[in-house]
């Protein structure tokens, strides 16, 4: 279990009265987060979730990809480039969604 800064959301020891990494006094507060903070991260899993779903369904891939990134600034930037590229991936695949709905649009008429 850790403890996060109230201020800057930074993790924070046990027993600190003020935030090293923006210098805000605070005791900090518990966090049970979606993400279990207890375990040790090797991987992101929803940075890879983030790139298959990017490819195969865009908009939840962009979902996943931005839980993923968020995941990345919480445990050390693990997987940070693979949630930046299911980012990509996830926008361009729905630009080239949208374009072809357009398109398609235009040609029927
Ligand atoms: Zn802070």
């Amino acid at each position: 279990m850790k403890k996060y800064c109230t201020r800057c959301g930074k993790p924070m020891d046990i027993d600190a009265t003020f935030c090293v990494e923006c210098g805000t006094a605070n005791k900090g507060e518990y966090k049970h987060s979606f993400f279990s903070d207890d375990e040790e991260v090797t991987y992101n899993k929803f940075a890879t979730l983030g790139i298959v779903f990017g490819i195969m369904i865009p908009n939840v891939g962009l979902a996943l990809s931005i839980i993923g990134y968020c995941y990345a600034k919480r445990h050390n930037d693990i997987g940070k480039k693979p949630a930046m590229v299911g980012i990509i991936i996830s926008a361009v695949g729905m630009t080239l969604w949208f374009l072809s709905y357009i398109i398609s649009a235009i040609l029927q008429k």
